[in-house]
């Protein structure tokens, strides 16, 4: 500014005074002088310069207006520019703060120049002070779990790729210890005018402790979903097993109605035939004959209902004894030889293989039980075979030292297909097939088989091909003989002349009195009778004559127990043998410790009476 008025007073002050003087000169002019040519160019320059000095001196002026203008704007710009300072002074600060806060680290990538800056936060998150890392990018890189790494650098390209609009991810970062840590990394690219990313700048987060939880939550979420999947499944299950259960009771009762009325039919028919005068004995004979068939079917019905019901009900015991296995196979297969008319036209053939020829031989189980699985198995396999044979066996096994009994029973029947095999052991499972031949059974027995095996120590499977045939298996453990050996009352058929003898049978039912008085009537043995418990105590009491006693157990008044008790007292000697349609064994040890000499199941057959009466009557 200065300068710039010194040079116009250096250019200014000349002119003026040359002016001035050029002015005075022309005052000495008059007006003729100046119509001389040279005056009149002296007038013009004069003129000229003074136009001249006019313009410059607006020239200068406007120069110094333009300047004073500038001078203000830069002022203001200058003064714009300390607020802008300012303000990123305080955004700066603002961000230390917020990062300090948030402990995130800082990392800041120079996409030109190569270069990289890690805070010292994002460095201490990996276990290393400010020196110890080193600003380089392949130091970072270094560190991604391997199985994270190709994930890492896609994310990071898609986002200078512009594929997304910020960057985030989760990865894992090895820390200075050598553990990894969990790391939230977010972060944004700067791009030039040209589109081409030259900056990203980016914060890490430490969210190991976050990941684990958010892991300990998902285990447990999974474990808690297959819990939920399981107990689903075991309630479907559940449901489809009570459904089903529903299906088979229905069929059951609908079956057992028909099982029960079937021979009950048979023998109120064949009964009101019998008073017929017009039979033949020999007629009357074979009315017997299907009457006791019938019988025993009913008899082998309600045992089967009994066992299953004490099976159920875990009340079903065992008494094992020295068995002659040899001797039981013998029996049945005899009895179904002899009942059987199949074999009578030789349709089937029937063989026994015995394992051990020595008919001597014995194991320790239990004589009904394996007696009563024999008879369902051969059973089944007689009724399911139309043509063929059936074998029955059995072989002496061993494994992990210890020995065992493996029975079959192999026909050559209609067989199982594959789907039904587990399903008929299940209660009341039966394989439908009307369309060849309708087969009656309640589907009880394979049921009680098992369940009777397993409780022998045994497993039981079977082998079968639809229209081929079906072999059953069973095993029987041989556990060394430790008790007595038991002796079963032998029976006697020889019908006994047993005169000088009274008996009190202490009976409510009539029909049950006439059953056992008909059974002794060709034994002229000498019968008394008690109603009740009471009426027996005062008949033994009175009649010292009585030498046996056939004690009903479920009477009114007193029961057949308590009855004995009293009668024990009284005639200590007197033995008095149980009769019961309770068939449980449990009833049989109450019997025997209040001093019955013997047990009898109703229905009680004849033989069996007299052969039991005949070891306590003279
Ligand atoms: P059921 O009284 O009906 O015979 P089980 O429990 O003894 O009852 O048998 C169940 C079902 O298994 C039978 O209804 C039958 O369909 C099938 N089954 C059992 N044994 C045989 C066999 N030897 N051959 C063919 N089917 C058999």
């Amino acid at each position: 500014m200065i300068k710039c008025f010194f040079y116009i007073s250096f250019l200014l002050i000349p002119s003026l005074a040359w002016s001035n003087n050029l002015v005075f000169e022309i005052s000495k002019l008059n007006l003729s002088q100046l119509k001389n040519s040279n005056s009149t160019l002296i007038i013009l320059s004069t003129a000229l310069i003074t136009i001249i000095f006019i313009l410059y001196i607006i020239a200068v002026i406007k120069r110094l207006a333009q300047k004073k203008r500038s001078g203000k704007k830069l002022k203001k710009e200058i003064e714009e520019h300390k607020k802008t300072a300012q303000s990123l002074k305080v955004s700066e600060e603002r961000l230390h703060l917020a990062m300090q806060g948030s402990n995130d680290g800082l990392w800041d990538r120079d996409l030109v120049n190569n270069t990289v800056y890690y805070s010292e936060r994002w460095k201490s998150m990996l276990g290393f002070t400010n020196e110890e890392f080193p600003n380089e990018i392949k130091a970072f890189e270094d560190r991604i779990h391997p199985d994270d790494y190709e994930m890492v650098m896609n994310e990071y390209e898609n986002h200078l790729n512009k594929k997304t609009s910020y960057y985030e991810n989760k990865f894992r970062l090895k820390h200075k210890d050598g553990h990894y840590i969990w790391i939230l990394d977010r972060g944004k690219a700067i791009f030039n005018k040209d589109g081409v990313a030259i900056r990203v700048v980016g914060t890490h987060t430490d969210i190991t402790e976050k990941q684990r939880i958010e892991d300990e939550l998902h285990q447990y979420q999974a474990h808690l979903e297959e819990k939920v999947r399981e107990r689903t499944k075991e309630l479907q299950l559940a449901k489809e097993k009570a459904e089903e259960s529903d299906k088979l009771k229905s069929a059951f009762l609908a079956n057992m109605s028909h099982e029960i009325r079937t021979p009950m039919n048979a023998i109120v028919g064949f009964a009101d035939l019998l008073s017929d005068h017009d039979l033949n004995d020999e007629q009357r004979q074979e009315l017997i004959e299907l009457i006791n068939k019938n019988t025993n079917t009913l008899v082998y019905l309600i045992d089967d209902i009994i066992d299953i019901a004490k099976i159920e009900a875990g009340q079903l015991k065992l008494n094992k004894t020295e068995t002659n296995i040899n001797q039981i196979l013998n029996d049945v297969f005899q009895s179904f030889i002899e009942t059987n008319n199949l074999r009578d036209q030789g349709a089937v053939r029937l063989k026994l293989q015995k394992g051990i020829t020595n008919d001597n031989f014995t194991i320790h189980t239990d004589p009904v039980r394996f007696q009563q699985i024999l008879i369902n198995l051969i059973g089944n396999a007689i009724k399911y075979t139309e043509k063929g044979s059936i074998e029955c066996g059995y072989q002496v096994k061993a494994e992990q030292e210890k020995s065992y009994l493996e029975f079959y029973v192999k026909d050559t029947g209609v067989g199982i297909p594959k789907d039904k095999h587990q399903h008929i052991f299940e209660r009341f499972s039966k394989v439908e097939d009307n369309k060849t031949k309708l087969y009656r059974g309640t589907g009880l027995g394979l049921t009680i088989t098992k369940n009777l095996v397993e409780m022998l120590g045994g497993k039981i499977w079977l082998h079968s091909k639809e229209n081929v045939g079906s072999t059953f298996h069973f095993t029987l453990p041989v556990e060394e003989f430790k008790g007595q050996l038991s002796e079963e009352p032998e029976l006697n058929e020889t019908l006994k002349d047993w005169k000088n003898n009274t008996i009190l049978i202490a009976e409510d039912e009539d029909s049950n009195y006439r059953v056992l008085q008909m059974a002794l009537r060709r034994t002229n043995i000498h019968i008394l009778r008690a109603e009740n418990g009471k009426e027996a105590i005062e008949i033994c009491k009175s009649n010292k004559k009585i030498n046996l006693v056939l004690m009903d157990l479920k009477m009114p008044v007193l029961n057949g127990i308590e009855a004995t008790r009293e009668i024990k007292k009284i005639r200590p000697e007197l033995p008095i043998i149980a009769q019961t349609a309770y068939a449980m064994s449990e009833d049989k040890k109450t019997t025997l410790n209040v001093g019955c000499v013997d047990y009898l199941t109703k229905p009680i057959k004849r033989n069996v009476l007299i052969s039991t009466l005949n070891k306590y009557l003279n």
